[in-house]
């Protein structure tokens, strides 16, 4: 192995990710962007010695292979972990400069793998359409899905992109999502501000199965999730929930 590949391994394996796709999709990543510094001619370079004149090169290099401005943005938060754990901050300003967020298309969400991972067996998935998966609705052709053979899992893509909503999951977990999605879609829907309302019911949710913000959406949970939120969600209203964010509130107000 490389002196910059073991390095960075050995970083990664000091500063792991809570979450371990997180941590797999940055570990490949950091992977792929040790070897394009390699064959820019960084030779015998290690982690600690990343310098704003890799920065530069990469970018360098990735405009001359025509990535989009939103590739590039990709490519950041992993440069932004590495220079931070290895204690050169200074070089966080340099990396923001490096894509102008108004010439992308569209946002991308950076901080998940952009390729579908199976529920599980937590492997990568396969990026097909609807003619394979539903061979006989004609209608959903269109529509791209992430699999995974071995389980027989999918999930959906966030339109226009490709990246999935979340873990493909089988048809038990499916299910499950869909009765969860029964018992959730009520309390938000028909309310006045209601993407607000969704994401205080998902807050809801977060706070009481001791999940990251990021981690709490029903696109992710597994069976056993779902069912929990369920039971959770059971009794609750609209209103108890606007009533529990105001306590909170209040709570945080006078601690
Ligand atoms: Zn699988």
């Amino acid at each position: 192995m490389k002196k910059l590949h073991w390095t960075l391994k050995k970083l990664l394996e000091e500063y792991p990710d809570d979450d371990y796709i997180v941590h797999k999709y940055r570990r490949s990543v950091l992977r792929q962007q040790a070897d394009r510094l390699l064959s820019l001619g960084f030779r015998g370079m290690l982690a600690k010695s990343f310098k704003l004149k890799h920065i530069n090169a990469l970018a360098t290099s990735w405009r001359e292979e025509g990535y989009s401005e939103a590739e590039i943005y990709n490519e950041l938060p992993s440069l932004r972990w590495w220079v931070i754990h290895i204690r050169k901050k200074n070089l966080l300003a340099e990396l923001s400069k490096l894509v102008e967020v108004d010439k992308m298309r569209y946002p991308e969400n950076t901080k998940y793998p952009q390729i579908g991972t199976c529920l599980h067996c937590r492997m990568d998935c396969r990026l097909t359409d609807g003619s394979e998966v539903y061979p006989h609705r004609p209608d959903l052709s269109d529509l791209l899905l992430w699999v995974c053979d071995p389980c027989f899992a999918k999930v959906g893509t966030h339109k226009p992109t490709t990246n999935p909503l979340g873990f493909a999951a089988n048809q038990e977990t499916a299910t499950a999502r869909k009765q969860l999605h029964s018992v959730f879609d009520p309390l938000w829907e028909n309310e006045e501000k209601k993407l607000m309302m969704r994401d205080l019911v998902y807050l809801y949710l977060g706070t009481h199965m001791g999940l990251y913000p990021h981690e709490s959406h029903i696109a992710k949970f597994s069976k056993k999730q779902c069912e929990e939120a369920a039971l959770l969600l059971k009794n609750e209203t609209p209103g108890s929930l606007m009533n529990w964010k105001k306590q909170g509130a209040k709570k945080q107000a006078t601690s």
